[in-house]
């Protein structure tokens, strides 16, 4: 059979559930992961625009400000952050039949918006394509073996019979979600279905040059200097090891006039040398120390993230955060990583 005639690329057994649930709903929030990124906004605001193209209202509510490198998405100025605008963001929460919950799996990983969420009998949707959820949904559809989550809610959207409200609006965000996760369809995208899907999208109007450009191209000038600097003087390896780490202080990401978002995929460029596999990017933020990590083949950043940072992610993508001096997290990197790499090394044996 043509691959191209099955409908692998779009099913999903959850779709049925998932269309009761939204069929039955009618005033819909969307919450998405603190530090959204284009996969988080991506989906929310995508499935906001279908759900109002259904005769829906839908708010998409974020926990701290979204970065305004995405302020090119559609639907962009229609964003509550919690963490600015609570009271009217409560009310909105308190008022709606049905949370979504898209692109996170936990709800630490929503701030103080989780405590509301948890605090309502609401039904929820979780949407997500993180490891091993901790957070409770009457319909789950978690999918760790999609590229993003922005994959899922299209694939769930044609397969529940919904397309005809997938407008261009909607799959051009969707797209912008699939590009951010997988580094413009470089790792984590190989998957052949993913690319049907992404041809469906393409004919529906995505203009493919407009979002990569958005996505890759959006810097400023002192983003761009902010890099030099971090690489000409902040890049290391940590001993003979084959990791890398870069650590920005407060004092130096202020002399850049750092903004949220400035220091966006930083952390991949030392996997562009050639026998470097973990590489990490270390922020003095003002209530944590962020860390932020990378692999290439098989090396489990999530697994350290969560054994030494209280973190997690995918196993090529991961993050969490040190509460402590910036110079404790820098040295608890070097001297765990090298840990954690040999035990690794010795249980692959490699
Ligand atoms: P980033 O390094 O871009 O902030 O995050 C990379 C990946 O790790 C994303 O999938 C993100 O959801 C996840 N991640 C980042 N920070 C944390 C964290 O503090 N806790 C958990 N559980 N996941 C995180
Ligand atoms: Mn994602």
């Amino acid at each position: 059979m043509n691959p191209l005639c099955d409908n692998t690329a779009f099913a999903d057994p959850m779709s049925l559930p998932f269309a009761e649930m939204v069929s039955k709903s009618q005033n819909i929030v969307l919450t998405c992961h603190v530090n959204a990124d284009g996969d988080a906004l991506g989906s929310t605001l995508g499935f906001r625009k279908v759900l109002i193209n259904m005769g829906k209202q839908a708010t998409v509510v974020t926990p701290d400000l979204a970065p305004t490198s995405f302020a090119w998405m559609k639907g962009y100025k229609s964003l509550i952050c919690y963490e600015r605008q609570q009271p009217e963001a409560d009310k909105i929460i308190e008022a709606a039949d049905l949370i979504v919950m898209m692109d996170y799996n936990d709800l630490g990983r929503v701030k103080t918006l989780g405590e509301k969420i948890s605090s309502l009998s609401t039904p929820r949707v979780l949407i997500d394509h993180h490891l091993d959820p901790v957070v409770n949904a009457d319909v789950m559809v978690s999918r760790p073996d999609a590229s993003a989550t922005c994959q899922i809610i299209y694939r769930l959207l044609i397969a529940a019979g919904l397309s005809q409200y997938v407008d261009q609006e909607a799959v051009t965000n969707f797209y912008a979600g699939i590009v951010t996760d997988t580094g413009g369809l470089s790792y984590n995208s190989s998957d052949p279905n993913l690319y049907i899907l992404v041809a469906e999208m393409l004919k529906m109007g995505v203009d493919k040059t407009f979002v990569h450009e958005k996505i890759f191209n959006n810097k400023s000038v002192k983003q761009i200097k902010l890099q030099g600097y971090s690489l000409g003087r902040k890049f290391h390896r940590v001993e003979k090891y084959p990791i890398a780490l870069i650590s920005l202080s407060k004092e130096e990401l202020d002399r850049f006039n750092y903004t949220t978002g400035d220091t966006e995929g930083f952390v991949n460029i030392p996997l562009q040398v050639r026998d470097i596999i973990v590489s990490c990017l270390i922020l003095e933020r003002p209530d944590c120390v962020k860390m932020s990590f990378r692999s290439k083949g098989e090396f489990p950043v999530n697994e350290y993230a969560a054994k030494y940072f209280s973190g997690g992610g995918h196993l090529n993508a991961a993050g969490g955060s040190f509460h402590g001096s910036f110079d404790d997290a820098v040295a608890l990197y070097q001297k765990s990583i090298a840990d954690f790499y040999v035990r690794w090394m010795k249980r692959t044996a490699k």
